[in-house]
């Protein structure tokens, strides 16, 4: 037998975009899917430093319903053997200013608009939620009952049983090494490990997605931005059922983890890469430690939460999650290329969104007609399309540090 079987669709990357578009391609029917990891199990790279917090919240009805789709996803994996650790504990977004509280109550209809259950709460009810956070200044909170937060690498195994248990296969260990394409249309792989013919790649490849697409001469603006969080060691008072919680005006976002305090932010200055700075056979450059960034997040904090100045730090996760310059995924087959198919650019929500993510793939490979959120997504925008690679990596970069802006 070959060591890499041929299959109807390929995907290339095992992370939580790869493992989720496997188990909804599997889901809608196709199973005759070969996943490629690279690494030796999925959701070892992007996926397993992520926060793993899977907000629903967000500023279009559209948005709000994908990330709802990867909330009932999470549930429904949560019934299966392998689970993804998914912890519904709700979430507690506080204002600091009036303008802020006026877009909570915009985001509220949104909201409602979608079909998300939220509630403005007042401080004596956040405090009953939180009881560590001073909420004294808050202008407004918005509570949502079924956020939470998933554990990543959990989230990949789980999507990976549920996806073989329906008939897909993974190959860990290989790696892409072209995709090979014949008038005009994919037909095959050739990896490290032996060469595969298929009638669709699937581009999950996280921060390599970039170099995967120029591969067949396809040029998408996806740009790895370093984003960074820490945990403390265990906090008296910190549960694992305590919600998430988002600062927008300090730009933090937090939860527990392990009984320790989960912090991160977006700073103001990113530090972002031209993809073009590594090669498709190499990991992007490992991340190291920002203190400075890292502390900046703990003053930010202080006012609401002062314990967690002198906690002390036991972890930092670190990595280069993707950023494209309007801000929004890739996802659906190019007209160019037929047969090559993009699900990236994930906008450092790649986790919560990728129970939505396969949900709105499939839609865009078996739906004559899709909807115009999905073709809005198409990576056709980026090749059919002029503009330059500089500013839209200013602007992938902006997308990244004015995350919470209004
Ligand atoms: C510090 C931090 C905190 C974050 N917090 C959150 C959060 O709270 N919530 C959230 O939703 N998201 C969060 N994110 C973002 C989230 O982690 C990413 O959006 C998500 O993991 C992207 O998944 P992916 O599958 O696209 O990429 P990856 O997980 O990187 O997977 C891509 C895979 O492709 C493989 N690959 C690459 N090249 C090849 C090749 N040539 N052949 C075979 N395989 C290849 C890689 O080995 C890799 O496993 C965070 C990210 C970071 C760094």
């Amino acid at each position: 037998m070959k060591s890499v079987p041929d299959a109807e669709i390929i995907i290339i990357g095992g992370g939580a975009v790869g493992v989720g578009c496997a188990y909804a391609l599997a889901k809608a029917g196709w199973t005759d899917i070969l996943v490629l990891e690279r690494a030796d199990e999925v959701g070892a790279i992007t996926t397993s430093q992520g926060a793993g917090l899977c907000g629903q919240v967000r500023d279009s009805a559209e948005r709000t319903k994908l990330a709802m789709h990867s909330v009932m996803t999470f549930r429904e994996l949560q019934r299966s053997p392998v689970k993804p650790d998914w912890n519904e504990v709700g979430s507690l977004r506080v204002a600091l200013s009036d303008r802020r509280a006026d877009e909570f109550r915009r985001l509220k209809q949104t909201a409602d608009e979608a079909g998300l259950e939220t509630e403005l709460i007042d401080v004596a009810e956040a405090t009953r939620r939180f009881p560590l956070m001073d909420f004294s200044t808050a202008t407004a909170i918005l509570w949502c009952p079924t956020d939470g937060y998933v554990t990543p690498r959990s989230i990949a195994a789980s999507y990976r049983h549920n996806a073989e248990r329906l008939g897909a296969r993974f190959a860990t260990g290989t790696a892409l090494e072209e995709v090979v394409v014949e008038n005009g249309r994919v037909s095959g792989v050739k990896t490290n490990r032996g060469n595969a013919g298929c009638r669709f790649v699937v581009n999950a490849a996280g921060a390599h997605a970039h170099h995967v697409a120029k591969q067949v001469g396809l040029v998408l603006p996806i740009f790895p931005v370093r984003h960074e969080y820490f945990v403390t060691v265990p906090m008296d008072g910190l549960t694992a059922d305590l919600p998430c919680f988002r600062i927008p005006e300090l730009t933090l976002y937090g939860r527990v983890r392990d009984g320790g305090l989960l912090l991160g932010g977006w700073e103001p200055r990113s530090l972002h890469l031209d993809p073009g700075e590594f090669n498709l056979d190499a990991a992007a450059p490992p991340v190291a430690t920002d203190w400075p960034v890292l502390s900046s997040f703990v003053e930010g904090l202080s006012a609401l939460f002062p314990t967690a100045r002198t906690a002390e730090k036991s972890w930092v996760g670190k990595g280069w999650p993707t950023f494209t310059p309007d801000g929004r995924f890739i996802i659906g087959e190019s007209a160019r290329v037929k047969g090559f198919v993009m699900a990236g650019g994930c906008n450092a929500h790649g986790i919560s969104g990728s129970g939505g993510i396969g949900k709105l793939l499939v839609e865009s490979l078996k739906d004559a007609n899709p909807s115009p959120y999905v073709r809005s997504l198409s990576p056709d925008r980026f090749t059919e399309t002029a503009w330059d690679w500089d500013d839209a990596r200013r602007r992938a970069a902006h997308v990244y540090e004015t995350y919470y802006g209004v």
